[in-house]
């Protein structure tokens, strides 16, 4: 599979995964957090697929196309061990989705990242909230769901939060 391919459908599975939770979570009321805005396409494509929705995002810096910035309340700048902590005091309450795409070319720095955001996110949702994620997160409350038709497993990631 050439890199463009394999890009592609990593693409492909995120929009699918996305597309799918954003059925599910129709009942669930709660904010959403975008992690890793990049250039801006999932965030541009969250806030058509949930226009009802707050979405706040975080990134290290903005490198977005200016249409797809979000205004400064809803923005976090800098690093996500720093910034992510405090969400709760700026929400108005628990998320019901979190997705997650910081992935970089480096898999170690990936590995470290995913294990601290495994026990970073669980406190910023609620019970019955979703997690879409371009890595796997472990953790206790964080029950793997199937994916999508036609999605091969590993390429993306969708988690339930549950406490029981
Ligand atoms: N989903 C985005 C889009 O549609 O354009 C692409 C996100 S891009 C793959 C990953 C982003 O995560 C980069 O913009 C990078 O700056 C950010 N990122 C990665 N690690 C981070 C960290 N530790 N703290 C803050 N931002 C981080």
């Amino acid at each position: 599979l050439s890199r463009l391919d394999s890009n592609i459908r990593r693409l492909e599975a995120q929009r699918a995964c996305l597309n799918l939770v954003a059925e599910r979570l129709r009942h669930l009321q709660g904010p959403v957090i975008e992690l890793g805005l990049g250039n801006g396409r999932t965030y541009d494509h969250l806030r058509e697929l949930l226009p009802d929705r707050e979405i706040f995002v975080f990134d290290r810096q903005v490198g977005a196309h200016p249409d797809c910035v979000p205004d400064s309340e809803h923005l976090l700048l800098g690093e996500i061990r720093d910034t992510l902590p405090g969400l709760l005091e700026r929400m108005p309450g628990k998320a019901a989705l979190a997705h997650s795409d910081l992935g970089t070319a480096d898999a170690v720095v990936n590995g470290v990242l995913a294990a601290w955001l495994a026990e970073a996110l669980p406190p910023l949702l609620l019970e019955g909230a979703w997690v879409v994620s371009d890595r796997s997160l472990r953790s206790a409350s964080l029950r793997a769901q199937p994916l999508p038709p036609g999605i091969t497993p590993d390429r993306y990631f969708i988690y339930r939060h549950e406490l029981k």
